[in-house]
């Protein structure tokens, strides 16, 4: 009998299906990795929910994925998009790659903006493409993954668990709401994030709390955690926040606690990360005058919001949207991840087999859930 594999079969909202596949032949531009741990992200939430939009099902979700590599093509450094020329790699390495291919080059979002190419329409995407052909194995709830060419490939760095570096993608965007939070790039000047500034993240979800690890890490000042549940805040705490406040609090009570703790002014930049239209709002009633405000917690439309203009004209203040990020910040994010002095492991409070996907699933987002994390069989 020849090799199979299996992986967890999307059909549409609510499905979820364990299938068996034909193990593919490795190309000589192609990678197979055994899948070592695989994260379910919010978006996966959404499609299994049925709000994502349009998802060409079936799929085999997964884009947060670590593992080891299983068969190596002898071309694959002409076809990979790896930082590092000097990597050579071999079987066994633990590997992640960058949640889809490259951009096309050709569309119009990659002609004006090259530096996007997470925007462009018409790349690959590892975890919403729809599977039934050779290789199959395109998405992270599956014993293994194809690297296709033109894939972003990253070596992870020695000793760093399948489990943390599953999360190198969600930290690929904590990494760009610091980057936003920089521009202009003056701080001395009281423009953008600096050493020492204060930062409020509203919402200490797995996001929110991997935001909060990242701007420590930058030099912020102080941390501020804005959310509803005890448990997330006790566990801001360990991710760097440096003062905890209970969202059920009014807005006024919650901007007096801020200039209080903070020689009486509002945050310097304050992020959005709790995804409710209504903590957009309030991140504008949090931040200072001339400060910033980032939103990151809309992956998906969650509606409308009143806002009032004349808030953000009175304070001149920028607000700024996060959606993607260049793949090169892996690189970045592994850095991050290998020398942060935060307990990121802490993250991935929910470990289960790969038997049990669909309880996974319905346990992900939960009030007292970090990061859920696959494991596939040994
Ligand atoms: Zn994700
Ligand atoms: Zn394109």
């Amino acid at each position: 009998m020849s090799k199979t594999g299996k992986a967890w079969v999307m059909a549409g909202p609510g499905q979820l299906e364990l299938q068996e596949f034909p193990y593919p032949k490795c190309e000589d531009d192609g990678i197979i990795i055994k899948v070592e741990a695989c994260g379910i992200c919010g978006t996966d939430k959404h499609m299994w929910n049925g709000n994502a939009g349009m998802v060409d099902f079936p799929i085999i979700p997964g884009h947060e994925f670590a593992g080891v590599i299983e068969e190596i093509g002898p071309d694959y450094k002409k076809s990979m998009l790896m930082v590092d020329e000097t990597l050579d790699l071999k079987v066994g390495d633990r590997v992640i790659l960058g949640p889809g291919t490259k951009g096309c080059g050709k569309c119009p979002t990659c002609l004006k903006y090259p530096d996007k190419p997470l925007l462009c329409q018409n790349r690959f995407r590892y975890g919403h493409s729809k599977v039934g052909e050779p290789p199959y194995f395109l998405g992270g709830y599956s014993q293994y993954i194809y690297a296709l060419p033109d894939s972003w490939l990253f070596k992870v760095p020695d000793g760093m668990s399948p489990e943390l570096a599953a999360m190198a993608e969600p930290t690929c965007i904590a990494l760009r709401v610091v980057e936003r939070a920089m521009e202009p790039g003056t701080p001395s000047t009281g423009h953008g994030f600096g050493i020492g500034k204060t930062v409020a993240v509203i919402g200490a979800g797995p996001i929110g709390l991997l935001i909060m690890a990242a701007f420590k890490h930058a030099g912020a000042g102080k941390i501020i955690a804005i959310d509803m549940l005890p448990k997330k805040l006790e566990m801001a705490q360990e991710f760097g926040a440096d003062l905890c406040i209970n969202a059920k609090l009014s807005v006024e009570e919650r901007q007096r606690i801020i200039m209080d703790n903070n020689e009486g002014e509002l945050a310097d930049v304050v992020v959005e990360a709790a995804g409710a239209p209504i903590a957009f709002k309030q991140a504008i009633d949090f931040v200072r005058r001339g400060g910033i405000v980032i939103e990151a917690g809309h992956f998906t439309d969650g509606g409308d919001i009143p806002i009032n203009p004349y808030t953000i004209c009175n304070k001149d203040c920028d607000i700024r949207g996060v959606w993607a990020n260049h793949p090169v910040t892996f690189r970045d994010a592994l850095n991050f991840m290998d020398r942060t002095t935060v307990p990121l492991e802490k993250l991935s409070t929910h470990i289960f087999g790969m038997n049990d996907v669909p309880e996974a699933m319905k346990t992900a987002g939960g009030p007292d859930v970090g990061k859920v994390i696959i494991k596939p069989w040994e």
